[in-house]
């Protein structure tokens, strides 16, 4: 119910543009985000790679309406594996394809997917592509399969929340495109998606086992302590070493889990956003855990 409510809230332009504008919203974002600009988000992914970490940089933005936009966003993912490739970072990017002009037609996000991703190939780097809500899923897995026909370096995201999963994972197994499994993050309705907990996790669970047996990469992204435990459970009795899958976790999300996974020598990558349009990442981040409400509603008294 809360969370449905959240969902609806992130969909708000008026509490968007005063949050993102606001002093308290800058506090707020620092939670989930490593900042405005590039720089700070670098900085983060260094402190990360001290730690044994690598990350996946997100320059935050989605639904662009102009193909200036999507050109504009494709330019900063491209600059910012510029970037990383400098600073010799681990890191890759994720990139979301309304972003890149989904919503202006499909040709619009593949020019500047393959754009994106002819830049990544020539820096020996990869493009993990986020899954957004069930209207873009579809589309989403063809220009990723259209990308990793073209043999550029590419991740798709499926969701366990959502029914066609199953069938998805097998086409991506067929091709050997890596995988990154999440739970699923967006308000969908009941004919697309699992609704309760239970299933989604029973799902996560058929999915992972599916993934970790397939022929590409397998990432493993969740901060759910169950799930983790099986996955590191399949792992051993498949006899999988540490380096054929990894565990993503969100920037500022279960840092003790990320160190204490690391420090017993599996691979853990942390999602990094950075950038101004943080609102409808942050609001899915509450509608997560309605116990994060509670600091929302601390940063604005203190404000
Ligand atoms: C690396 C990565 C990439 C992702 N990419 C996508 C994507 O492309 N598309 C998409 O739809 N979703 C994406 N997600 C989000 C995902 O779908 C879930 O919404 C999110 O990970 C929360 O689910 P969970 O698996 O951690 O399990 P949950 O059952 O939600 O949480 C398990 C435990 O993790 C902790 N936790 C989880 N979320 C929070 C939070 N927000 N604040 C504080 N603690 C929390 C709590 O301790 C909680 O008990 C991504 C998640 C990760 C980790």
């Amino acid at each position: 119910m809360l969370k449905r409510l959240l969902l609806e809230l992130a969909e708000s332009r008026t509490l968007r543009r005063w949050l993102e504008q606001s002093r308290v919203g800058q506090r707020l974002a620092a939670r989930f985000v490593a900042g405005r600009e590039l720089d700070a988000a670098l900085a983060a992914i260094a402190r990360l790679a001290a730690a044994d970490m690598q990350a996946t940089l997100d320059h935050l933005g989605e639904n662009v309406t102009t193909e200036a936009k999507a050109m504009e966003a494709a330019a900063s993912a491209a600059a910012s594996l510029e970037a990383i490739a400098a600073r010799g970072l681990p890191a890759d990017i994720s990139v979301k394809l309304t972003q890149f002009g989904l919503d202006l037609g499909e040709e619009s996000a593949w020019r500047n997917l393959a754009r994106v991703a002819e830049r990544a190939r020539a820096l020996n780097s990869r493009v993990e592509v986020d899954m957004e809500s069930s209207a873009y899923t579809a589309a989403t897995l063809r220009l990723v399969e259209r990308a990793h026909a073209e043999r550029l370096p590419i991740v798709a995201v499926l969701q366990a929340y959502l029914r066609r999963s199953a069938d998805d994972l097998e086409r991506l197994c067929r091709q050997a495109i890596p995988v990154r499994l999440v739970k699923g993050a967006y308000r969908e309705p009941a004919a697309a998606a699992f609704q309760s907990k239970h299933e989604v996790n029973a799902n996560f669970l058929r999915l992972m086992r599916r993934l970790l047996t397939g022929p590409g990469g397998a990432a493993i992204a969740t901060h759910d302590p169950a799930l983790i435990a099986a996955a590191r459970a399949q792992a051993r009795e498949l006899g999988l070493a540490p380096q054929r899958f990894e565990f993503q976790m969100l920037y500022g999300i279960r840092r003790d889990l990320q160190q204490a996974l690391t420090a017993e020598g599996w691979r853990v990558r942390v999602y990094l956003p950075y950038g101004a349009e943080w609102y409808p990442y942050f609001m899915r981040r509450l509608a997560e855990r309605p116990a994060n409400l509670l600091f929302l509603l601390r940063q604005l008294a203190k404000s």
